[in-house]
């Protein structure tokens, strides 16, 4: 039988990895995701139902996709997130969650009976005054009691953490050595350029400047691990520690050429890349009982080899291409 290529683009990716936002609504106000004054939320008919993502996702594990990441906004503020779950761990994928771990406590059986093994967790800081300052509320506390309880219940936790010079950068050893003990894995993520977060070139923390500090104080332990394939993260550990850390360096060092990833927002639309400022409605068609399949294949067809178009260091200083595109709040990261 011939391969099918609907999801494969001109640059011959093939795109198994879906990450789906299930709502642009949050419970917390990160600075760098969600603007200071909010965002202008899409009304709710205009928002895929349970059986819209169910139906969507379905046809992507028909041409492909292995592996679904349920994001948002915050993915658990939803009501239906349990029955979004429930349907779609009845697909053969593997599923992730990226969440900020506040409501994670109270859906835990269910995640273990949809099977989710791994689960993503942000936490920017280790400092009570720093997490409210960054998230703009006062939920430390419970996030890494969460971070604690899914460890225990024996979940592979990984900690996102968005570096910003001169906020969080002089944390970047002590989340390291959380690891010595804990088997867990830290993500430092370079801070990336989204419409209304006020990003510059200053507040970035760079792939270098990790490694600088890494290398500083653990010289001669630190030891590079292999990568998955399609990984976008460069993944370490210091030798003799029982977890490990990551880089996710999409400003400095972009992944694009191995990218497999490709995005649906709360709204119904395909987003081929993070940076994209394009967007193809796939719930219009489904709306109209048409195939979403042409506009798959043209969503895919229309990828950019590298960051959404913004290929050089100049495109991604630009303030005007941020400005083309959404919050991070509304695409799902
Ligand atoms: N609410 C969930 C959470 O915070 O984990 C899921 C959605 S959030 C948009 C997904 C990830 O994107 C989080 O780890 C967050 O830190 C990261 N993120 C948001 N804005 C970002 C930015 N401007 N640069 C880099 N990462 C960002
Ligand atoms: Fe909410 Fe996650 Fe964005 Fe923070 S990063 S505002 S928790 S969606």
């Amino acid at each position: 039988m011939e391969k099918d290529t609907t999801l494969t683009d001109t640059f011959g990716r093939t795109h198994t990895y879906l990450r789906i936002s299930l709502t642009e609504k949050c419970n917390l106000r990160c600075t760098y995701c969600m603007p200071a004054d909010g965002i202008m939320l899409t009304p709710r008919e205009h928002l895929m139902t349970t059986d819209e993502i169910y139906t969507i996702a379905q046809q992507f594990v028909a041409l492909g996709v292995t592996k679904i990441r349920l994001t948002g906004g915050e993915p658990m503020v939803r009501k239906d997130f349990p029955l979004i779950l429930k349907k779609l761990s009845s697909l053969a994928v593997e599923i992730g969650i990226t969440t900020n771990g506040i409501l994670a406590d109270r859906f835990l059986p269910i995640l273990k009976e949809a099977n989710v093994k791994t689960i993503t967790i942000s936490i920017d800081s280790l400092y009570r005054d720093k997490f409210k300052k960054i998230t703009r509320r006062d939920e430390f506390e419970k996030v890494w009691n969460t971070i604690q309880l899914f460890q225990k219940e024996g979940f592979s936790v990984k900690l996102n953490i968005v570096l910003i010079k001169g906020f969080n950068d002089t944390e970047i050893i002590d989340f390291i050595k959380l690891t010595k003990n804990q088997n867990i894995t830290i993500r430092f993520i370079e801070f990336m350029p989204f419409d209304g977060n006020e990003w510059n070139m200053d507040k970035l923390v760079t792939y270098q400047d990790i490694l600088d500090k890494v290398n500083y104080v653990f010289p001669l332990q630190l030891k590079r691990l292999n990568d998955a394939p399609n990984d976008t993260s460069r993944n370490y550990k210091i030798n003799g520690y029982l977890g490990s850390f990551a880089i996710i360096s999409s400003v400095t060092n972009p992944f694009c050429d191995t990218c497999n990833r490709i995005r649906l927002t709360a709204d119904g639309k395909l987003k081929n890349c993070l940076f994209s400022e394009e967007e193809f409605s796939l719930l219009k068609p489904l709306r109209a009982n048409q195939s979403i399949l042409p506009t798959i294949k043209k969503a895919l067809h229309h990828k950019f080899a590298t960051r959404g178009g913004m290929d050089t260091p100049d495109k991604i200083q630009n303030p005007n291409l941020h400005t083309k595109n959404r919050s991070m709040i509304a695409i799902g990261g």
